[in-house]
């Protein structure tokens, strides 16, 4: 099917991308289109114009930053996989790109790109909740910095102003990373998280996990974290701490899986992330 008519414009800066935004309250940004041309076609949105800010220099690359890593919004899943600074400081973002969809998906998809979509089973969004990513975003009124933990309010939903623009992630205190996973039970269609979890271990003992694809929007794992935090990650503490990992939570069902389907998924990568960040 055909997307309905738009207006196409390739602004030369952030600034001017705002500008655009602001002048077309109907537009939608434009990077790597692997999510929003399929919702075009399907006619689910019908943007009157499309602002393409895929070419921005400014909003490309990885560098560091002290002990931060700064990613820009255009960052492709192909250009995380072969950063040597993501290789070398942050390795699990490499490996969990290497798992999005297929190869076309890597090379044009960014991290902006799935961040300000939040599709509900969409990789990124769990690694980056348990790596305490911060989203800086830009519009009309200046600049913001919203934690990963606020960023992602519901299904297809970010703390975004419509004319605002995410700029880059950001992923403080590096070096206390000790070990980090993301493994995911994948659509065998479009590699799509049926069930995704990432889990950090600090080096203080703190752990980090956070689920997608079962639920309703990535989301931390806080019953987990508060049971196995500062334990020892023996085999009964994991499973003390994956039987915790359903507490609280809403499961989503579909034609793919069940929501009792994916709730027992949501255990058994829970415990195979911890024993994997165990080491
Ligand atoms: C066949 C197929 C398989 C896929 N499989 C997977 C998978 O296994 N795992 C997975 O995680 N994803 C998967 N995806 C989705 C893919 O990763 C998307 O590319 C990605 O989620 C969106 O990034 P994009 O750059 O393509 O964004 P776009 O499609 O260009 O934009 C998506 C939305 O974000 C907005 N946006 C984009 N950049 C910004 C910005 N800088 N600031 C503010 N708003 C912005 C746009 O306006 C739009 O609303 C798949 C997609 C396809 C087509």
């Amino acid at each position: 099917m055909y997307p309905a008519e738009f207006d196409y414009h390739r602004p030369g800066s952030v600034a001017d991308a705002i500008k655009l935004l602001q002048d077309n309250p109907e537009a939608k940004l434009l990077a790597g289109g692997h999510s929003l041309l399929p919702v075009m076609k399907l006619r689910l949105a019908q943007p009157t114009a499309l602002i393409d800010i895929s070419s921005l220099s400014e909003l490309s690359g990885v560098s560091e930053d002290g002990d931060a890593l700064v990613i820009g919004a255009n960052t492709t899943y192909h250009d995380l996989m072969n950063s040597s600074v993501i290789k070398n400081k942050l390795p699990v973002l490499a490996e969990a790109s290497d798992l999005v969809g297929d190869v076309q998906v890597r090379n044009k998809g960014t991290i902006g790109g799935a961040a300000a979509h939040a599709d509900p089973a969409s990789d990124l969004p769990a690694v980056l909740l348990a790596l305490n990513a911060e989203f800086k975003t830009v519009g009309p009124s200046g600049e913001k910095t919203h934690k990963a933990t606020d960023f992602f309010v519901d299904m297809f939903t970010t703390t975004l102003e419509p004319e605002e623009v995410l700029t880059e992630i950001r992923i403080p205190d590096v070096s206390s990373v000790a070990s980090a996973t993301y493994l995911k039970f994948a659509h065998p269609a479009s590699g799509y998280a049926i069930v995704g979890i990432a889990a950090v271990k600090t080096g203080s003992g703190e752990v980090r996990a956070a689920v997608t694809g079962s639920v309703p929007i990535a989301v931390r794992l806080s019953a987990v974290e508060s049971e196995i935090s500062g334990k020892d990650l023996s085999d009964d503490n994991i499973a003390a701490a994956a039987e915790k990992a359903t507490e609280g939570m809403d499961f989503v069902g579909d034609i793919h899986a069940s929501d009792e389907y994916r709730a027992h998924l949501t255990k058994v990568y829970t415990k195979r992330a911890l024993k994997k960040i165990a080491g």
